[in-house]
């Protein structure tokens, strides 16, 4: 029998709001160990939560990117439960009027396009983290985390195969980076994903039993994982068992799942209206203050790249893949008036000396005024294209001024024809092979003749001068 791959998925992604959602402490990453902490988010008795409005306003535009409907009278309610990273032992979410619902986002896999519903976001608060010591063998909890604001996107099982599950994260990733709502650090788990999997024979109309693995922060894992998962439960029901409805977990070295517990013995939230919060109450001046203030996302950027500055669409979307590297495209093509040649530097320079020196987007500190210097430089003739890449580099590594760099280190372009006369006729006289050789016929000696007084010259001269001296003089020398 064949059987079809059905995926849904829960994703948190933590604000980058300045503070909590509850109190005024700082939502930075790490920090020393229970020190981003007050009495409110470390669930001290008889405090009260005062909600951080900018959550909202992020929520709001969130909802807005992926075509939800946004609640416009949604409230708070209590999940109770015991775990030593939740201080308070319940945590603030939304269950019954979550402020987005109803919402979609294309995405598109080998060309083929198809929506993804979303079935809600709601806001809710973060918890602790337990960090387990080995050596002392004891866990040891920092609240630190505790009251960071979160978005958690819940979409409709429609996902058919891990290639559209990863096309998704992709699309939500950059949207979220693009709105500023959120920096999506993986690694520092800002974007993570409950990921709910079961199979069906193909055309069957009922959905199988799902598990679920929780908190995965990589989409290689979770590509994986889909694959793992949706084998195993073909495995199970093949070889003539059910398959349980479970919290599972992924083991990326061991590349396997494993149970952890069952949803028979799943917990009982006891949700509950919190009461110490208000309902919040959405009118249309702040839904369209919200649109008015609106970024322009990566697909709209893409557009404009194509149609405004006549890039290709691979081009554009390379540069816009990383919301920094987009800005810094755009101001330098501002700029220099050159959108076509600022493309060429991001995408060459730009992103070759990122790679090298693995450099992510969000730690570039390039100033567009200095590559649109430099592409200045080029167009006026100061300076040649390979000089250009020498000064592209240092800007990047050592944020050096060009013109001045230029200056001191004796680099702008040499275009003095008699300079450049009397290099050629020394490379001339100096490579009486090549001669020969152009003699016989073979083009290529001229290659070298120019390569050679571009040596002699540092790198400096410009090509087309050089190119024109040769000329001449070869002519004479050939007859
Ligand atoms: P619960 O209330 O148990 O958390 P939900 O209905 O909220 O269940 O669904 C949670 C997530 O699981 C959603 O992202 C949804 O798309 C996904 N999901 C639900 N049923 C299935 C299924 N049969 N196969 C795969 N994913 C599913
Ligand atoms: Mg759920
Ligand atoms: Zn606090």
């Amino acid at each position: 029998m064949n059987y079809q791959t059905v995926v849904g998925l829960e994703v948190h992604v933590e604000l980058s709001t300045k503070s909590k959602i509850f109190c005024s402490c700082t939502t930075e990453f790490g920090g020393e160990p229970n020190t981003h902490v007050c009495p409110v988010c470390s669930g001290m008795p008889g405090v009260l939560p005062v909600l951080n409005k900018k959550v909202v306003d992020f929520a709001i535009r969130a909802g807005l990117a992926t075509n939800c409907e946004i609640t416009r009278y949604n409230k708070f309610d209590r999940k109770n439960y015991f775990y030593p990273d939740l201080p308070k032992a319940y945590q603030v979410s939304q269950l019954y009027l979550p402020i987005c619902r109803n919402g979609k986002v294309e995405i598109e896999v080998e060309g083929k396009k198809k929506y993804i519903g979303i079935h809600e976001i709601h806001m809710e608060e973060d918890a602790g983290k337990l960090v387990h010591d080995p050596w002392d063998d004891c866990t040891l909890v920092d609240y630190n985390r505790c009251g960071v604001p979160l978005l958690e996107i819940v979409s409709e099982p429609d996902f058919r195969s891990a290639d559209e599950v990863i096309a998704y994260l992709t699309k939500l990733r950059e949207t979220m980076m693009y709105l500023g709502v959120s920096d999506c650090k993986m690694q520092e788990g800002s974007m993570r994903a409950d990921v709910n999997i079961s199979v069906m024979p193909v055309g069957s109309a009922k959905f199988g039993t799902r598990t679920e693995m929780k908190n995965m922060n990589s989409f290689k894992a979770i590509y994986r994982a889909i694959n793992y998962e949706a084998k195993r439960q073909i495995e199970v029901l093949e070889s003539g068992g059910r398959v349980v409805q479970e919290t599972r977990r992924w083991d990326d070295n061991k590349d396997a799942s494993f149970a952890m517990r069952s949803k028979e013995n799943a917990q009982d939230y006891r949700y509950f209206p919190e009461p110490d919060l208000l309902p919040i109450e959405i009118g249309d001046d702040w839904i369209k203050d919200t649109k008015d203030n609106m970024p322009e996302l990566p697909e709209a950027k893409r557009k404009r790249y194509m149609s405004e500055f006549g890039l290709s669409e691979y081009d554009a979307s390379v540069i816009t893949a990383e919301r920094q590297v987009a800005y810094i495209f755009e101001d330098t093509a501002a700029l220099c008036g050159k959108p076509k040649e600022a493309a060429n530097y991001v995408m060459g320079e730009l992103m070759r000396l990122m790679s090298e020196t693995g450099t992510l987007a969000e730690e570039l500190e390039i100033e567009p005024k200095k590559i649109a210097d430099i592409i200045k430089f080029v167009s006026d003739g100061k300076i040649n294209r390979s000089v250009a890449k020498e000064v592209f580099e240092a800007v990047f590594k050592k944020n050096v001024d060009p013109e001045k760099y230029i200056e001191e280190n004796n680099l702008a372009m040499v275009d003095d024809s008699s300079l450049v006369e009397e290099v050629v006729a020394k490379v001339i006289a100096d490579n009486p092979k090549s001669i020969e050789d152009l003699k016989a016929g073979k083009e290529k000696a001229k290659g070298f003749l120019v390569g050679q007084t571009m040596k002699a010259l540092k790198g400096k001269a410009n090509p087309q001068t050089v190119n024109k001296v040769l000329d001449e003089k070869l002519k004479e020398v050939l007859g």
